[in-house]
């Protein structure tokens, strides 16, 4: 078969795991990025950028030796960074502050799976510093290289659209920076830079055009929306016997359920959206799905603040028209660091909705009185914690399962309890992978901010090694073989991951388990799981009891 650099079939294991960490001989600001096949992302159609008004659009590949710059490029990038460095005060400190102490050097899933220094998250957010001190520090002015500081060349600018696409913008490095640099947000920075000249890659800047037309990344309209979601209902009601309505669009319902597209796409994200579907019929909830806000998953985090704010403003006007009380969120990673560190302020106050309280259970979720948006994971601890849930654990009894921290959840929210809660009342096998690959310290699955396409296969395999290798340890240790996650680009980036390190192990949704647990009002016997597996089939794959290596 003759394999290309899109397969992950294409990459020899030996070759991906012996990782060469010497240091090259020429110093880093000498060394041109390289641009080999699997390591870099088609850029934006300039179809995109047009309908999204941005600037320079046109053909070009990086593998061109012209890149068709605007004329005044420096300039641009000049200007883009003072206005930058005044508008955002943490830019500025990151750019002043770091002592290159390296704590954060090897802390990357790029470089630990790849071995390039410029993937040290100290060096990348170099890249940018040190243009910063040659253009806009005295000493950097005076003695140029010998300060730290280099000029802005094409090299340098193709380096950027190189490395600044290699940061999935995890934020596993700042956990260990003892200044608290972000170097996702000099990611971010890096980013409206390159935009600002027309570098930015297609698989960003696709959804975040179909995001504005149609309200979601994939462009689905209204009517495809429904058509998905009755088609679910129809395979629900072939494992359960039971009909469900999904209510769209309902004017006066008590809750908006918002929920990344991912989840509407493709396997296993689709069992998951199931997974809400039949959790929130089994509750009776007062909710409606809209067409508009038919995406919490927002790109434009991964293209410019503006961008993401604009793609965001849609799920406080639909709580607005739709007049319900407060907005409920589905498993998703980036959509919540979103919803969490910047919506209230970026589209906020959203004073005319109610501090969230559980219909079912009562509780008021204080942490969402700002946002007025709660997290199904710890909604639904909530309903198991009140004893609300009839569920069968031992329907998910083939299933061995670990839990993959997915980083915004866990970095940016602290949602490290609530998931496994969940999990834990609904298998009865769960097992942690090593403490310093969860939690706080949880490896990127290498396809986040936008990374998570084919043709940089070689470098989400790459990124994706860190984690690949925690799951393979719990796969060979204790029989794992399910992974579960609270993420839409983890459901779909950790397939191959695992397809590739750790064979034979599945991608779930904590939902998919719930609802495969759940004891619904009114079912035929269970005979099947929502995969349309057989349930006997599979209950005795894992009979080995519960949960021996659950730390
Ligand atoms: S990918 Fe994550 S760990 Fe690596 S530099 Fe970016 S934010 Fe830091
Ligand atoms: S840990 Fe912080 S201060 Fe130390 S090298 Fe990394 S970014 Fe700089």
């Amino acid at each position: 078969m003759d394999l290309k650099p899109d397969q992950m079939e294409y990459y020899d294991h030996s070759d991906l795991e012996n990782v060469d960490l010497r240091p090259p001989r020429r110093g880093w600001m000498d060394t041109p990025a390289d641009f080999r096949p699997g390591s870099w992302i088609y850029p934006a159609k300039p179809k995109h950028l047009e309908y999204l008004g941005m600037p320079n659009p046109r053909e070009w590949s990086p593998t061109d030796e012209d890149w068709k710059l605007p004329e005044n490029w420096q300039q641009i990038i000049h200007e883009g960074f003072k206005e930058r460095l005044g508008k955002y005060r943490s830019f500025q400190i990151f750019m002043d502050t770091c002592v290159r102490c390296g704590a954060c050097a090897d802390k990357c899933h790029f470089y630990i799976g790849g071995g390039d220094p410029k993937n040290m998250p100290v060096l990348r957010a170099e890249l940018l510093r040190s243009v910063y001190r040659n253009d806009f520090t005295a000493v950097g002015k005076l003695l140029g290289r010998f300060a730290g500081g280099r000029k802005l060349t094409v090299d340098v600018i193709k380096e950027w659209f190189y490395y600044f696409y290699q940061c999935t913008e995890c934020r596993r490095c700042s956990v260990f920076c003892p200044y608290g640099i972000d170097t996702a947000e000099i990611t971010m920075m890096a980013r409206e830079l390159l935009h600002l000249i027309g570098l930015g890659v297609n698989w960003v800047m696709e959804p975040v055009a179909n995001c504005s037309r149609t309200g979601n990344h994939i462009g689905i309209q209204p009517h495809g929306l429904k058509d998905t979601l009755e088609f679910f209902a129809e395979d629900i009601e072939e494992v359960t016997g039971i009909h469900i309505d999904p209510p769209i669009n309902k004017k006066g319902a008590e809750i908006l359920f918002v929920t990344p597209s991912g989840d509407f796409l493709a396997d296993p994200g689709t069992f998951t959206c199931m997974g809400y579907m039949m959790l929130f019929h089994e509750l009776g909830l007062d909710y409606t799905w809209s067409t508009y806000a038919s995406d919490g998953g927002n790109f434009g985090l991964f293209t410019s603040a503006e961008a993401m704010k604009k793609l965001n403003a849609k799920n406080y006007a639909e709580a607005k028209r739709l007049g319900v009380k407060w907005i409920l969120g589905g498993e998703c990673g980036h959509m919540w660091r979103v919803m969490h560190q910047y919506m209230d302020t970026m589209n906020g106050p959203a004073d005319f909705l109610e501090v969230p309280r559980s219909p079912i259970t009562g509780t008021v979720f204080e942490h969402a009185r700002s946002t007025k948006m709660v997290h199904i994971a710890e909604f639904t601890a909530d309903l198991i914690r009140h004893g609300k849930l009839k569920l069968d654990p031992s329907r998910n009894d083939h299933i061995r399962v670990t839990f993959h921290d997915s980083c915004n959840p866990a970095r940016a929210m602290g949602l490290f309890e609530e998931p496994r809660y969940v999990i834990r009342n609904v298998c009865n096998n769960f097992f942690e992978m090593p403490e310093n690959t969860i939690r706080e310290q949880t490896f990127c699955c290498g396809g986040g901010a936008g990374l998570g396409t084919d043709e940089n296969m070689e470098m989400r395999l790459r990124g994706g090694l860190p984690r690949g290798n925690a799951v393979r340890h719990v796969r060979d240790k204790f029989d794992v073989n399910q992974l579960a996650c609270i993420c839409a680009i983890d459901r779909a980036t950790l397939t191959t991951v695992c397809d590739y390190w750790a064979p034979g192990v599945k991608v779930t949704g904590i939902h998919e388990l719930v609802a495969n647990a759940m004891v619904m009002k009114g079912q035929k016997e269970r005979t099947m799981n929502l995969r349309l597996e057989p349930l006997e089939a599979g209950a005795a794959v894992g009979a080995a009891g519960k949960g021996e290596g659950d730390a």
